[in-house]
Formats: C-alpha cells, structure tokens, sequence
C-alpha cells in the first residue's frame, strides 16, 4: 500500500513534480489533484483509501486523455505510476451495470498481471468492480468459470488471453480499451504476433493505450499501424534514469570472482530486500544452489518453475519472508515491491531497455534504490555504453554502499 508519508525526501527529481522534463503533445497540461479529473466518486475514494494522495507526473498529464478516450502512448520512469494509472482509468471507463468485459490489459508475464489486476480490485473496491488476471499456467476451467460468470476487465498474459478470445469464453463484443503495459516488450520480436492475433478479434472502434518506460524508436515507428492520432507523453534518454537509484559496478577479472562478491554483500542485501538478476534459468538455478551451499538464504524463481511455486515465492518475497531474490528477466519489467532498494546484475542484461528497466525494481515512487553491477574485463565497455546512452553516472562501487541504501 503507497502512502505518501513514508516516501523519503528524495535527493533528485520527484515523481510528483510538474514541471518534470517530458516530450509532450501540444495542449496537454499537468493536473495536480485527482478531485480535478472527473473520476467517480466511489472510484475517488478507492484512490485515496489506496494511499494514493497525489497524481505523479505521468499520472497528471496522461489519466485526462485516456479517460476521454483517446489513443495514449504513454512514457514515464520506472515506478511513477503507471501501471497504477491504467488500474485507475480502466476502472473509471468502466460501465459496471452490465457484467461484460470492457477492458483488457495485456502484460508481458504472469506475474504482472496478477499484480495489476490486484490493484485494480483495491482501487476498484468501492465500485464493485470485477477483474480477473487470465494467465498462463491457471486452471483453464477456473478462468472459464469467472469469464462465462461475467468480469469488466481482464488482466492477462498473450498467450492464455488468445486462448479465451478462441474459445469464445472471453467474448470480446464490448471491449472498448485494450491497453499494453510495457508495450515495446509487447510489440517486440516474441510477443507482436501474439498480440495482433488478439487484436484482431476486437472490436474496429477500439481505444489502444501502451504503456512503458522503455520506448524505442522502432516501436514508436510502428503505432501508426493500429492507433489513432494518439497523444504522445514520452521522456527523453537522458532524462529516464532516476536520481533516486544510485548505480555502480565491481569490476571482476574471472567470472568465479562474482560469487565471492556476492558473499561480501549478503549483509547489504539484506539490510532491507534485494533482485539478483542473472541471464539465464540454469545460472539462477546454480547461483541459488551455491549461496545455498554456503549457508546463506536466498529464494529464486524464473519461467521453467511450476505457477505454485512462483505464486507461492512471490507471495513470500512481497511479504517479506523473504529478502534476497534470485531471478531472471522474467522479474525486470513491472514488478512493485516497494522494500526492494538493492539489485544486482551478477550478469549485464543483453539490451539497454533491460537495464532501465532491472535497476528500476529498486526505488520505487521516490525511494532511494541501489544498482549494483558486476562486470568482467568486456564488459566494462557495455556499461560505458549504457551509462553513456542514458547519460547517467555508473561509478565503482564505494566501501560504504550500505549506507545508501
Ligand atoms: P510504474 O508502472 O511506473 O513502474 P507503478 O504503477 O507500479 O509504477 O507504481 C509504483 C509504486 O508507486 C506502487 O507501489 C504504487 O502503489 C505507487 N504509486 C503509484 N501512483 C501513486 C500515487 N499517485 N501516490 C502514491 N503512490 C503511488
Ligand atoms: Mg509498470
């Protein structure tokens, strides 16, 4: 649960702050207080019994236009709110008098879209409203079973939702918004078939929102194919990292040394909860069976677990049973847990997106967050890269990282 009060005064940008560099569409002015944006009145205070005490930035400039139903591209720093955002306008547009979907949101992994539907039935509690997260490795008879009950929104994953779309229990008639939460990941290389598959089985007069903090030229360059005219709020390169999250690395000669690096960091991983990412499933598995080995406790999770037992490590992991996780991307992209203020990259992520995107599980709304890099002899020249495409400062890391965090 956000609430203002405990956000630290953070040392750089704030999230909330009007006059926050964006790359606007013309006559799009920042609106400072949810009371002015016309949403509903059970969905007000839903807002507020959430925490949420102040539209951020992305929030005051993109919640207006999508409400009013326009096509939204919508670009913002990790962890200003926009996936909250689409909880909150998916919730507003919707006609909870009739039990037909009108909404749907599609998301990149289980886990994401779990999340989101969660949020939408907090900030929806007063409205009654129904979502259901219709994702991969669910029982399909339970997913039918809420569907042919009746929802206003779905949250899902491709995949399942193409599934439910095919077998005409998803019944797509009076769907008006499909929104694409980290978009560029959506439209990118593995999912864009998918997601045109689904695309074409909704309605012509279809409102499309896509969301992220990653928007890479080619994406951008392809909109224009199923949106209309749409109001842009994008972030320039260099202003897209946060000054909240302080960035590092250690620089390794041999890959072994990674691991005893580690092990001097466990204290500081563990002062509140820390993301370790690693390339690969079988590298998070051998990392975890090795701190294991060592007697230190970590948790782990990627894609080639049974659903069980990632539910049941995330649920530990956002209540703080556990602190230490070791993950693949599967974990870059969305994930909010608010106690995270440490990640480390035991490997550089394969692409720039992914790097904004990792550090950003860290210092979530205005919280302080530590990146952590570990980096062999070739890789120092990728991180140059990135600090360089960004326009960001990566420094060694300093004796004294625990005390920022
Ligand atoms: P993003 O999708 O941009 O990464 P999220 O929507 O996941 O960001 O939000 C990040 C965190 O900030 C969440 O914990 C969320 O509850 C909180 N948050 C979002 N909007 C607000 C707000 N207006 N006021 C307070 N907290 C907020
Ligand atoms: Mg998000």
């Amino acid at each position: 649960m956000a609430s203002a009060s405990v956000v630290p005064a953070n040392r750089g940008r704030r999230v909330d702050d009007e006059k926050l560099q964006f790359e606007t569409t013309e006559g799009i002015e920042p609106i400072t207080s949810f009371d002015r944006m016309g949403i509903k009145d059970d969905l007000l205070r839903g807002i507020y019994a959430y925490g949420f005490e102040k539209p951020s930035a992305i929030q005051q400039r993109a919640v207006m236009p999508i409400i009013q139903g326009r096509d939204v591209i919508a670009q913002a720093q990790s962890g200003t709110g926009k996936t909250s955002m689409i909880a909150l306008t998916v919730c507003q547009m919707v006609d909870t008098a009739t039990r037909e979907v009108q909404a749907l949101i599609v998301s990149p992994t289980r886990e994401l879209a779990a999340q989101t539907e969660k949020v939408i039935m907090a900030i929806g509690l007063h409205m009654n409203i129904q979502a259901h997260a219709c994702i991969g490795g669910k029982s399909v008879g339970e997913d039918i079973r809420k569907l042919e009950y009746g929802v206003h929104v779905v949250s899902g994953t491709p995949g399942r939702v193409c599934d439910m779309i095919k077998r005409r229990t998803l019944r797509t008639r009076q769907i008006k918004l499909l929104v694409l939460d980290e978009s560029d990941e959506m439209l990118s290389r593995g999912f864009k078939d998918q997601i045109y598959d689904v695309y074409r089985y909704l309605p012509p007069e279809l409102q499309v929102v896509l969301i992220s903090a990653t928007l890479p030229n080619e994406i951008l360059e392809m909109t224009n194919k199923f949106m209309t005219d749409p109001v842009k709020i994008l972030v320039k390169r260099d202003e897209l990292t946060l000054e909240g999250i302080k960035q590092f690395f250690v620089a390794v000669e041999r890959e072994d040394w990674k691991f005893d690096t580690l092990c001097d960091l466990y204290d500081t991983l563990t002062i509140t909860q820390a993301v370790i990412f690693c390339n690969t499933k079988r590298k998070v598995d051998w990392l975890t069976e090795k701190m294991r080995s060592n007697n230190f406790t970590v948790s782990s999770m990627h894609g080639d677990m049974p659903q069980k037992e990632r539910d049941a490590i995330m649920k530990e992991f956002r209540d703080g049973e556990t602190r230490v996780l070791i993950t693949t991307d599967v974990w870059a992209r969305g994930i909010d847990v608010q106690q995270v203020s440490l990640v480390i990259n035991y490997d550089l992520p394969n692409n720039r997106e992914l790097y904004i995107h990792r550090i950003g599980r860290s210092g979530r709304f205005g919280r302080k967050g530590v990146a952590i890099n570990f980096v062999k002899n070739d890789d120092i020249k990728i991180l140059r890269d990135i600090e360089q495409y960004y326009s960001t400062q990566i420094d060694e890391m300093p004796m004294n990282v625990a005390d920022l965090i």
